[in-house]
């Protein structure tokens, strides 16, 4: 027996906590803490137009009843009775009409927590108004089917976190037992009353902390696709980013040349536009690896690389490492390129870095240059104007490097 009682009572424990966890877990909010002002907008965003519409129609029915009772033989104010009818219907009317009036500006100026307290709020007058309606009833020898079927309606459409709904329900139900008991009256439906009118509070607070669990768990679900997408946005940027640029200068690769300029050459033409290609080669760079080591020859490239992408402020103007040691400035305009002198400009700034090195007659590191520059309607294609300057590029090393070639169709070359 003594072996035995240790798992038994360890068995009962754990179904306690079982029960214990899960009901803790039902309690518990689904959103996070900081979610909670965005869940607030995006609840009263949701359910503004069934809400604005449902204050309406409340509106519209009080104003019914009113007419009805003010019509009836005797008028409003015959008993006691009609007089509690039409104060409830009347008291609901006007509380409704500012309920709504508030409502309706206080979203239309963001303040979406206010929105929360004035509904919480305009539920407390609801709650009165039922158990007024209720007795009066009572008074009159009826059931309790008014509240039985407010009751849910109120669950189902108004938005309650479980602790408070709970709350609410319950209080509001023992209002109306106390009231039953104590007033006195139609005690002989009083069991049955009672009996329904707790099953219908039961059945409230589930209808209601369901209606929480599954707009909560609606809006958690947004927020994770959402957050996800984002992720997934932000890892497709830096893919994006990763296969257009050039992992050591941190300029754009070959294949933004192809993909983001020469795959659209025939908009640039059919918008007359003007090009300038410009071929930049370092001189004798393999003389520099077998001399200073390779780090310090991508050390060089990135320096190259830099004053290129400085270019990159001049409007159109990209910067390209087309390949090893090989760059490209490459720019669209709508202005001819004669004027814009850009090649000698570059030539300067890369002489004036004074880049050194000792084993070439300048003493620092130099390039060539071959150019291309006219009408994008010159061209058949976009490839072409690499091939001119490449031609010209050549030129300019033939005759000695450090200096600038421009292709021109007629001499081949030109200085
Ligand atoms: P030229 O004046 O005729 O242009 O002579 P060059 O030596 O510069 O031209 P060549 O085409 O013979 O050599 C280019 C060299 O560039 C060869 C290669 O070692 C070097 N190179 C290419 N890519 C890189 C790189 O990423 N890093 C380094 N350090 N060197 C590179
Ligand atoms: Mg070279
Ligand atoms: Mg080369």
């Amino acid at each position: 027996v003594q072996t035995c009682a240790l798992p038994i009572y360890e068995v009962q424990c754990m179904n306690i906590s079982k029960y214990g966890d899960k009901l803790r877990q039902t309690m518990k909010p689904i959103i996070l803490p900081e979610q909670k002002e965005r869940f607030e907008e995006y609840y009263t965003r949701k359910a503004f137009r069934i809400e604005r519409n449902m204050a309406g129609i409340i509106i519209a029915m009080q104003a019914c009843m009113i007419l009805i009772f003010s019509f009836r033989k005797g008028g409003p104010f015959i008993s006691p009775r009609r007089i509690g009818y039409f104060s409830l219907y009347s008291m609901l009317l006007i509380a409704t009409s500012f309920f709504l009036t508030g409502y309706i500006n206080l979203v239309k100026s963001g303040r979406f927590h206010s929105v929360i307290i004035l509904r919480r709020v305009y539920t407390c007058i609801l709650f009165i108004w039922c158990i007024g309606i209720t007795m009066l009833e009572q008074f009159g020898g009826n059931t309790i089917g008014v509240y039985c079927y407010l009751i849910p309606t109120i669950a189902a459409l108004l938005l309650m976190e479980p602790l408070e709904s709970i709350l609410f329900f319950s209080i509001n139900w023992g209002v109306v037992v106390v009231l039953l008991v104590v007033s006195g009256v139609n005690q002989e439906n009083l069991f049955g009353n009672i009996i329904n009118g707790t099953f219908v509070t039961f059945l409230s607070v589930f209808i209601s902390i369901r209606y929480n669990r599954s707009v909560e768990a609606e809006f958690r679900d947004r927020e994770i696709i959402s957050m996800q997408y984002k992720k997934i946005q932000k890892a497709n940027d830096k893919l994006h980013e990763m296969a257009f640029t050039d992992q050591l200068t941190g300029l754009h690769n070959r294949r933004y040349l192809m993909e983001k300029i020469l795959d659209h050459f025939e908009e640039y033409q059919n918008k007359d536009c003007y090009l300038e290609m410009i071929m930049v080669d370092i001189d004798y760079f393999k003389q520099y690896n077998d001399t200073y080591g390779h780090l310090e020859g991508d050390v060089c490239l990135k320096k190259i690389a830099d004053i290129l992408e400085e270019y990159e402020q001049i409007e159109g103007t990209a910067a390209i490492r087309y390949g090893g040691e090989e760059f490209l400035l490459v720019r669209i305009s709508k202005q001819p390129g004669e004027e814009s002198r850009m090649e000698e400009a570059l030539m300067k700034h890369i002489d004036s870095a004074n880049i050194p090195r000792e084993d070439t007659p300048w003493k620092k590191v130099t390039v060539s240059i071959g150019i291309w520059k006219g009408n994008t309607r010159e061209l058949e294609k976009g490839e072409n104007a690499i091939r001119y300057a490449d031609k010209a590029l050549y030129c300019a090393k033939s005759s000695g490097r450090n200096c600038i070639y421009r292709y021109n169709q007629e001499e081949f070359c030109r200085e």
